[in-house]
Order: C-alpha cells, then structure tokens, then sequence
C-alpha cells in the first residue's frame, strides 16, 4: 500500500479502512513511512477528522504497536483516571490513594508536564528518591502490595503515539479529537484497565477553551473507548482557575498531602472525591455516586488514604517521611509576592496565565527535552470569590535568584481582576458523559 494513496483518500474527505489504519500505525511505529508522509496524513485528518469507528480502530491498533499489560494475576479491580491536563491539577496525587484505600488498583502511566500545564511524574520526582521508571516487576509489586503503582509511559508502551505525537507538536496537529483521543486511549488500553474515569478539562488553562469543544472530545473518548471494551465515564470539569492554590512541582506534593491530611483547598478536595468515587462505583465496589462518595470520604477522613499514600511513596523508592515534614523536597530560596492594587473580590482569574508565570519560573518545560526546577511556583493567595484588601497578596511567587521573576509577574498582575461585589462561581463540575 502507498503511503501517498492513503493520504490522498484521507484529503478527499474519505474514511480509512483497517488495512490503510494498520499501515499508518505500523509505518509510526517502525519507520517505513518517512516523516514527512505520517505529517501529511496527521494533517489530512486535523481537516478532515475520524468517524468514531475509524478512531476506535485507529486507537485499537496504537494500543497493540506496543505492550499491553495483562494485569490478570493481580486480585482487584484495575481503574484509572486521566485528566487532559490543567494548572495545578494535582488530583491523580491524591486520588490513586484514595481509590486504593477503597480497594481499587490503580495502573497509573502518567506524563509530563508541557507548555503552562504541570505534569505527575515532574510532581513525584520533587520528593527525594522518587523513582517513576519502574520496570514491568516493580510496578506490578507495588500494585500488589500497595495496589498502585505511578509511573512513566515506556518505550514499549504504544510507541506508535509516542512518534506521532512528537510529529504532532511541531506540525500544529495537537487540537484534534480524534487523533487526541486514540493518542490517550491507546495508552490507558496499554495499562491493563477495565475501566476508566476522564476529567476533560474546560476552560482559559486547558486544551479545550470552551465546554462545547470540550463535550466533543468526552463523547469521543467515551464513544471509542466502549467500542475497545472499556468502562469510560467522562467529567467535563472547569479550568477556568488555578485548581487549589499550589502551582509548582513541590507545591502542588504538599498540598496535595495536606489535602489527604483533611487540611487541602475545598476545591481540590471535591474534585478528587466526585472524580475517585465514579472510579469505586465503576469498580462496582459502590452502587451510585452517593455512596461511593460516603466510602472516599470515610478513605480520607480515617487517615487511609494518607496512609496508602506514605506507602506508594516507600514502594517506590521515595524519602516516606515527607508526609510528616515536608523540609527533605526543594524549597524555592526566594519569595516575591504580587499585591492587590484596590480592595475588593476577586472575580475571574487566567489559570493559563499562572501556569505560564510557573513556566518562566522554572516549573515547567517548554521542550520536553528541558529540565525542571521543582522547587519554584506560585502560590494563589486569593482565589476567585474571595475578599482582598488593599496591598494584600493575591500571588506569592517562589522563585530562585530572580529567574523568570520579572515576566512572572508581569504576567499574574493581568492575570485577575478585582470586583466591587461577591461573583457566583461557576460550579467544578459541568457535566458528567457517559
Ligand atoms: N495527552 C495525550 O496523551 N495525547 C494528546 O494528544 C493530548 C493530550
């Protein structure tokens, strides 16, 4: 089959049978199609998209051009959950201990952090020791004896996406449902799940700015991964804020311990409990959302999950101890602080424009090959909905020796607005697709 004839079918408006799918995904995976050809037809689909079969088989055949773990011999539900990325979402540190305090396992391949949005394993490798490349032996005995294991896609795991994705970033063809969906779902098909809960986040700090792009891609993904034989739920939450108040690598461990410590941000603390419990109900350990939520309450309330925290820490090579003192992570030597010009309440706030001032800060990567510092972030002070007087704090800025402080702040002055009356927020959660 000729690549050119592919790319030509797929130009022209036409979906792609199995075998064109099957060349496409074998040519990424082993070179046989130059790069130029696998950006053609990466193109042909961002304008001409995939039916929700063509992108089922697309993501079917991304999930076997690698590994796929067979999780069998490990008792328990396997279940996972995956965000599409925001500004201090720092749910899955909290969430896998409180799905495995109820008796889920939890598989979890986690990425990096791109562009203004953070990434979970820049977020565990702030604390001492952390290891995220456990080979296939470690990550199943952690899942065995701690029933989750937190690691780092490898090489074997679908590296068709691996190839295309990196075609993807320089030829502009990220925002495009169904190559984002097979790109996500081959991987957590890899993972060895039965069955998983995607927050689609919506909002200034996410992929999908608007809430009818975003119902797009969860009726996709939910859409495709029924046809591949998993249990998908879809929550379309809002980033149109910061989530919590830590942005940044240590921040964010911290604050999601004291979240498992009952001591968190309330929006941090509801997010990870509606989002863990649609996992425990769809585990089938809970009948509905109310009482699955009663048992990740009861997790985060009797210190368990806390618990199953400290240990996935110890099982992975991490410092434990950091759940009783925080002073072994890097800390920022230096603080500055952006203050509010004008007494009021806070009104809207640009989570991309945070995520971005910690990316010029040094806790993000604009390349996936620059290194992070993860000790430097921002910590919101004020967040929408509350009072501020004159010269209060709305920003605290963790920074090292000044670098990036200037754009930093900069960028959090315009970053929020400030209004005479109380706004209502919007709610977290928009809408659950199922
Ligand atoms: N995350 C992924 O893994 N792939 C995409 O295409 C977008 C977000």
């Amino acid at each position: 089959m000729r690549a050119v004839d592919v790319i030509r079918k797929k130009r022209g408006g036409e979906a792609l049978n199995e075998a064109e799918l099957a060349a496409f995904v074998r040519a990424a995976t082993d070179g046989s199609w130059p790069d130029y050809q696998l950006s053609a037809l990466l193109m042909a689909i961002f304008f001409q998209g995939m039916t929700p079969q063509e992108t089922a088989n697309y993501t079917r055949l991304m999930t076997h051009s690698g590994k796929v773990l067979d999780l069998s011999d490990i008792p328990g539900v396997k279940v996972d959950k995956h965000s599409t990325g925001g500004v201090g979402d720092k749910v899955s540190l909290i969430l896998a201990p409180l799905a495995a305090a109820c008796g889920i396992v939890v598989p979890m391949m986690s990425g990096r952090g791109l562009g203004h949005t953070g990434g979970t394993l820049d977020k565990l490798e702030s604390i001492p020791g952390f290891r995220v490349n456990l080979d296939e032996a470690e990550f199943r005995q952690a899942l065995k004896t701690v029933g989750i294991g937190m690691i780092g896609q490898t090489a074997e795991v679908a590296p068709s996406d691996k190839k295309l994705y990196a075609l993807r970033d320089v030829t502009g063809t990220v925002e495009c449902v169904p190559l984002i969906t097979g790109s996500i779902l081959s991987k957590k098909l890899a993972e060895g799940i039965s069955a998983l809960v995607m927050d689609v986040k919506c909002g200034k700090g996410a992929f999908m700015k608007n809430r009818a792009d975003a119902k797009v891609l969860a009726e996709m993904i939910v859409r495709v991964g029924t046809l591949n034989g998993l249990k998908v739920e879809a929550v379309i939450t809002s980033m149109e804020a910061p989530l919590g108040r830590a942005v940044g690598n240590t921040l964010e461990v911290i604050e999601s311990i004291e979240t498992l410590q009952g001591k968190g941000p309330k929006d941090i603390e509801e997010l990870s409990v509606v989002l863990t419990a649609a996992m425990v109900r769809l585990a089938g350990i809970a009948p509905t959302d109310e009482a699955a939520a009663i048992l990740v309450r009861k997790a985060l309330a009797s210190g368990a999950a806390l618990e199953k925290f400290r240990q996935m820490v110890a099982a992975q090579g991490g410092d434990a101890k950091i759940v009783e003192n925080f002073t072994p992570m890097p800390t920022a030597p230096d603080r500055a602080e952006v203050v509010a010009d004008f007494a009021g309440f806070i009104g809207g706030m640009d989570a991309e424009a945070v995520g971005v001032a910690a990316m010029h800060l040094g806790a993000g990567r604009e390349k996936s090959e620059d290194n992070v510092d993860h000790a430097v972030g921002v910590m919101v002070r004020k967040k929408p909905g509350e009072a501020v007087a004159k010269g209060e704090p709305v920003f605290e800025i963790h920074h090292r020796a000044g670098k990036g402080l200037q754009s930093a702040q900069w960028l959090l002055k315009a970053a929020y607005d400030i209004l005479a009356i109380r706004p209502t927020l919007d709610p977290l959660v928009l809408e659950v697709v199922v």
